[in-house]
């Protein structure tokens, strides 16, 4: 089977466009590329690994990912809330439900 191989020019590109849009987004209050908060459609939060460009254990649609929800054992679109906005009760609920080390 041929192993599709990119330009080092390519590779280069992408990249940049993954750094240079993780970067915009955390100077917005958003904690992507690393472990951030996220809400789910039913509006639950919890903890996830979210990095930009890796995800094994969700499907990436752009700003939002489809991804097991481990507070209401169901699969959902979830997004990024920024922290700042999150009350004490919501912060706390979302780090004591975090869905493990995989992205
Ligand atoms: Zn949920």
């Amino acid at each position: 089977m041929p192993l599709v191989v990119f330009a080092p020019a390519t590779v280069a590109v992408i990249l940049a466009g993954l750094v240079g849009g993780t970067l915009l987004v955390r100077r917005r209050g958003y904690n992507v590329g690393g472990r951030v908060i996220v809400r789910c459609h039913a509006g639950h939060f919890f903890a996830t690994l979210w990095i930009p460009g890796a995800s094994v254990k969700s499907i990436r649609l752009g700003w939002w990912r489809i991804q097991r929800c481990p507070v209401g054992h169901h699969w959902t679109m979830v997004a990024p809330v920024r922290v700042a906005s999150l009350t004490e009760d919501q912060r706390r609920q979302a780090e004591q439900y975090s869905d493990g080390p995989i992205p």
